[in-house]
């Protein structure tokens, strides 16, 4: 009998859906090329929704959840991966459809799974997650667009947040003046320690926006949508871009045609979950370089796997501040 492990599964009945702490064995495992001893997993505001039922993530069960995980493979019939070497996995439908990282073992598809990079260890890469993975993609869209260090300020919205704040980290370290959106300006002190050269209240973006405002941002990358994304796409400067990543605020973009066709705006959609692995490579090597991984200890917290159903509850009420690292026991 194959030995049993640790497991979140989520079940599904008339009632609803149901998350239980179990053990499960290997014959529970779905179907891969790769087996991985999970080290750390993080809790990300997916997996708030997943974990809560608050919406409809998880579409397949029972099912483990979990959106991302780190650690060793410990069995691979794929090319691209041997016994003992350390990966990243984010996405593809793990923690949705296919079990995924709140389980001391999970068994995926090789193609999903990024090499560890040199110069982080797979706590650090929890610490930086599915939502700093996203933060890293989104910086990368507006230096395609072309926005450069020196071209004006970048707005980052929902900065004490997990995508926020390393996102505000990140454009810092590159070189690029940040200013920050926070609802709890009591955070204002952590996020000028991340970089950011001004904190705004976010009360003042929720009003809905006019047509076009004053030209302030030359980028911004958005995690709210809604209002706060309305106003956003109307202070852009001319040319300027957006890197829309979220929904925290609202799925609804009630916005105008003006900041496009007036100033030649762009917004483009970030997604992460089906990203192409040669892009996440890149996501992934770039965050071993450009993130100054001395800030992952204020950025993150140790989060117990025990805790995980309530901490979902509290990510999606807007209670948690950077990134939750989870030791899988
Ligand atoms: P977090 O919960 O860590 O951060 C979200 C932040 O948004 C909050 O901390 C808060 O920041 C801000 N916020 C919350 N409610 C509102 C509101 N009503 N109006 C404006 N801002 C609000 O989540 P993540 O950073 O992990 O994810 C952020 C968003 O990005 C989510 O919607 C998530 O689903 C999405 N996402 C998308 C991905 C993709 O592939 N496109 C991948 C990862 C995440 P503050 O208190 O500072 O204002």
């Amino acid at each position: 009998m194959s030995e049993r492990f640790q497991a979140y599964q989520i079940g599904k009945n008339d009632d609803g859906q149901r998350c239980v702490l179990t053990q499960l064995g290997d014959d529970d495992l779905m179907e891969g090329d790769v087996t991985v001893d999970v080290e750390y997993t993080t809790l990300n505001y997916k997996d708030g929704l997943a974990l809560t039922g608050r919406s409809a993530i998880i579409r397949k069960f029972p099912l483990t959840p979990g959106i991302d995980f780190s650690g060793t493979v410990t069995a691979s019939d794929h090319d691209g991966f041997s016994v003992g070497d350390r990966v990243i996995l984010n996405g593809f439908g793990v923690g949705e459809v296919h079990s995924g990282g709140y389980a001391q073992k999970a068994r995926v598809s090789g193609d999903w799974l990024v090499p560890l990079p040199e110069g982080l260890d797979t706590r650090q890469a929890m610490a930086i997650g599915t939502a700093g993975y996203t933060a890293m993609l989104s910086v990368m869209a507006l230096e395609d667009h072309g926005i450069k260090p020196g071209d004006g300020d970048i707005l980052v919205t929902g900065a004490s947040g997990g995508v926020g704040s390393i996102g505000v980290a990140l454009l810092n370290r590159l070189g690029h003046r940040v200013v920050a959106t926070t609802g709890r300006m009591n955070e204002k002190d952590f996020l000028m320690n991340l970089g950011a050269a001004d904190v705004l209240d976010r009360a003042g973006f929720a009003e809905k926006a006019r047509p076009l405002g004053k030209e302030l941002w030359c980028g911004a990358i958005d995690v709210a949508g809604g209002n706060t994304l309305a106003n956003v796409l109307s202070q852009l400067k001319y040319g300027g871009a957006a890197a829309i990543c979220g929904l925290a605020e609202s799925m609804n973009l009630p916005t105008t045609v003006a900041p496009f066709i007036l100033r030649g705006i762009s917004m483009y959609g970030i997604d992460s979950v089906m990203a192409p692995i040669e892009k996440r490579r890149i996501a992934w090597q770039r965050l071993a370089t450009d993130l100054d991984l001395g800030l992952l200890d204020s950025l993150s917290f140790d989060l117990d796997f025990s805790d995980l159903p309530q901490a979902a509850e509290d990510i999606l009420d807007g209670k948690i501040r950077g990134r939750a690292v989870v030791k899988v026991p």
